[in-house]
């Protein structure tokens, strides 16, 4: 990340005053997030009176931290790694998505409770509209099995498309297969699978897929040579890729996929918009997507 300038610090600058409206974000460690900063100029664009924090919460402190969320008058928090899980045991309530998944990333408290929802799944659709990419009537390919393939699978099976999940560990890519199909109400026409991430069974699918979307971490930084996609293997150039990385943009996987023809999309999409559906639940305004996505891209 590069530093801040004091031009960049000038639109982080809430005005906090008496009736300023807080959120923020329970991370642990959470001081690399762009969420605060994405945030904060969707809330200076609009001239709302909002301020959004990073709030960095040890695992074990979770239960206090949400009670003191609420009891400081927030009006919400998003949860990232690792307490979407906790957050998802302390609510009141859960929006279907989030019960589905069996994870809550964005807090909504109010007087009514406390709300768990997940803006991951939604975030990941509105991304894949906006790469132009839907999902509607495709076969898709999740490569991982880990938290965010569950939203991933969720979204797309939601979307009556195929789904075939691999993953290093097979037993966990069968395990969210399963969990997904009695989770929710499959349209008829959606069907999730499961099998290993090796050469062989990504050779057998690569002839048949529209889309592949990576959820594993392979291609992040530091490790930015690494992909899961073999080197050996072409990449489907009639598919599109979407891969949930986003530093660096351009991942090794993104450069095979663009090498073969395949239209691609980094991981910022999905960011930016998860981020503007918990904007848009908290504030019940319209999300300056634009904005939003010009902050990241700011601090990354
Ligand atoms: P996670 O729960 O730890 O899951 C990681 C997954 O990747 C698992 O399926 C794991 O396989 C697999 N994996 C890890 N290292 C591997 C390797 N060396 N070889 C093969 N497979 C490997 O992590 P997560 O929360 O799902 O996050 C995954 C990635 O998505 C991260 O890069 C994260 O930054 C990104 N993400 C992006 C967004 C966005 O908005 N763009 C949102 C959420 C997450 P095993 O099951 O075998 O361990």
């Amino acid at each position: 990340m590069t530093p801040l300038t004091l031009d960049a610090l000038d639109w982080l600058r809430p005005n906090l005053l008496g009736g300023t409206k807080l959120v923020g974000v329970m991370g642990w460690p959470v001081e690399h997030s762009v969420s605060p900063p994405m945030h904060n100029a969707a809330f200076r664009h609009l001239g709302l009176d909002w301020a959004y924090v990073p709030l960095p919460v040890r695992p074990q402190e979770m239960p206090e931290a949400v009670a003191g969320l609420r009891a400081l008058g927030f009006v919400g928090a998003n949860a990232t790694v690792p307490h979407k899980r906790m957050l998802y045991d302390l609510v009141d309530a859960l929006s279907p998505a989030a019960r589905a998944i069996g994870a809550a990333n964005t807090l909504h408290i109010r007087p009514e409770g406390l709300l768990g929802h997940n803006t991951d799944a939604a975030g990941f659709q509105r991304a894949l509209r906006e790469a132009d990419m839907p999902p509607e009537g495709s076969h898709t390919l999740v490569l991982g099995a880990g938290g965010a393939a569950r939203a991933v699978v969720y979204a797309l099976a939601s979307s009556a498309t195929t789904v075939t999940i691999l993953n290093r560990t097979v037993a966990k890519a069968e395990s969210l297969a399963n969990a997904m199909a009695d989770a929710m109400s499959a349209p008829a026409s959606a069907s999730i699978e499961a099998g290993p991430l090796d050469r062989e069974t990504m050779a057998r699918y690569s002839s048949r897929v529209n889309l592949v979307v990576n959820t594993t971490p392979l291609g992040m930084w530091p490790h930015v040579e690494c992909s899961p996609w073999p080197a050996d293997l072409p990449f489907p150039r009639e598919a599109g890729c979407y891969d949930l990385v986003y530093n660096p943009r351009r991942t090794q996987l993104l450069r095979q996929a663009e090498a073969a023809g395949a239209a691609i999309s980094d991981g910022l999409g999905m960011l930016v918009h998860q981020g503007a559906e918990a904007f848009e639940l908290w504030t019940q305004q319209s999300a300056p997507v634009a904005v939003m996505r010009a902050a990241c891209e700011a601090v990354l």
